[in-house]
């Protein structure tokens, strides 16, 4: 079935109204600021819309790609076909459990730092290590988001998502819904930087060559975290309102303003990748309009009007001599998502 971007954009705008849009820009959703733009964008603001929308994309076979802030998606220049849906799901609920602790039951849209504030006045604990991760929980969790020597992973205890993955499989007349299905901690393969929802999905270096980006799928990631149940723990709020002050203070000290930036690599094991790129002279390396950090080399900065083929010049540069210098392979943390051709 061929994908007719405008009759989807008139079924979908009949459901979500502004909340659609046609050729939507990615470089206003994106934490760097590049991308081009996707066929249809929408804005899903609960669960029920997102079973909507994904059982619509299978009975269809709509393209669809989920995500949440864009703060860990490099989008291609060539933008992405089909319908980018952001998970805008922000209800939480807090179940105290009497003994000075509780369980967060939080939709995947909801925004880390906007989660902390409020915890923080409440007076629970748990997530503040995140402080200054700027993603949504159902992001986090993708790659096992962290800082300050936890992740969450830490305070995980169970998350739901949608099942796609029999939408992708299935022939177009054989529809295979989608379902809701949990997972317990233990079964989420959670390590630094990954999950199994990681899994084939994140870019590779093909030897020193190029850079390939993952095979799409038609709902993309075919399991969308949904809601998470995360502990947490009674903590003085002006302690919380410390802690969480002085990761935003080390941030700012250590790192590149978040406006327009974004981190790139994990750390290789028993190495730091700031210090191995400055060792090789890649601090404050330019490629058109990006550059590695002067700050913190881990995070790349768009001094504005940058495209996304120089972030992945810069990535590819990096990557290549780093395996020269010190014969270590690094590994992606951001994605790399649309229509990618990188040679
Ligand atoms: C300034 C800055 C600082 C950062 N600091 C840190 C840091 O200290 N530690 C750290 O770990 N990361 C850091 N990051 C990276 C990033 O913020 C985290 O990875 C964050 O958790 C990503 O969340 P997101 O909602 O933006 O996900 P997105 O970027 O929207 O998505 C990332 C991937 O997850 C998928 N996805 C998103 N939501 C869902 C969902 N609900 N279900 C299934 N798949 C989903 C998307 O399809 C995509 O493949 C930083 C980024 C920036 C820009």
């Amino acid at each position: 079935m061929i994908f007719n971007a405008d009759i989807t954009y008139d079924e979908l705008y009949s459901l979500f109204q502004e909340r659609v849009r046609r050729n939507e820009p990615l470089t206003r959703h994106c934490a760097l600021g590049v991308g081009g733009t996707a066929d249809i964008w929408v804005s899903l603001e609960s669960r029920k819309e997102l079973i909507g929308l994904v059982s619509l994309c299978a009975e269809e076979h709509w393209p669809l790609l989920a995500v949440g802030n864009s703060t860990n998606v490099l989008y291609a220049d060539a933008g992405v076909r089909g319908i980018v849906a952001r998970l805008a799901l922000k209800e939480y609920r807090i179940e105290e459990h009497g003994d000075g602790t509780a369980l967060l039951v939080a939709d995947a849209g909801v925004s880390w730092p906007l989660l902390l504030h409020d915890l923080a006045i409440l007076g629970w604990g748990g997530l503040e290590f995140g402080a200054g991760i700027p993603g949504t929980l159902g992001g986090g969790v993708i790659s096992n988001a962290g800082a300050h020597n936890s992740d969450l992973g830490h305070v995980l205890e169970w998350l739901e998502v949608l099942d796609a993955r029999g939408s992708n499989l299935e022939s177009e007349d054989q529809i295979s819904y989608p379902y809701v299905r949990r997972y317990q901690h233990d079964e989420l393969d959670l390590s630094y930087r990954y999950s199994r929802f990681r899994a084939k999905r994140q870019a590779r270096f093909d030897g020193q060559g190029p850079l390939i980006a993952p095979q799409r799928q038609m709902i993309e990631p075919p399991e969308i975290v949904m809601l998470l149940g995360i502990r947490l723990h009674r903590e003085d709020p002006r302690r919380l309102q410390t802690i969480i002050a002085e990761h935003k203070m080390h941030r700012k000290l250590s790192e590149p303003p978040p406006h327009r930036a974004g981190t790139v690599f994990k750390d290789p094991p028993g190495h730091d990748i700031d210090s191995l790129l400055e060792q090789i002279g890649m601090k404050g390396r330019t490629h058109g309009k990006a550059q590695i950090s002067t700050a913190h080399a881990n995070y790349i900065v768009n001094l504005g009007g940058a495209q996304a083929a120089d972030i992945a010049a810069l990535i590819m540069e990096a990557h290549h001599r780093v395996h020269d210098r010190f014969g270590i392979e690094l590994e992606l943390d951001i994605e790399l998502r649309g229509e990618w051709d990188v040679r």
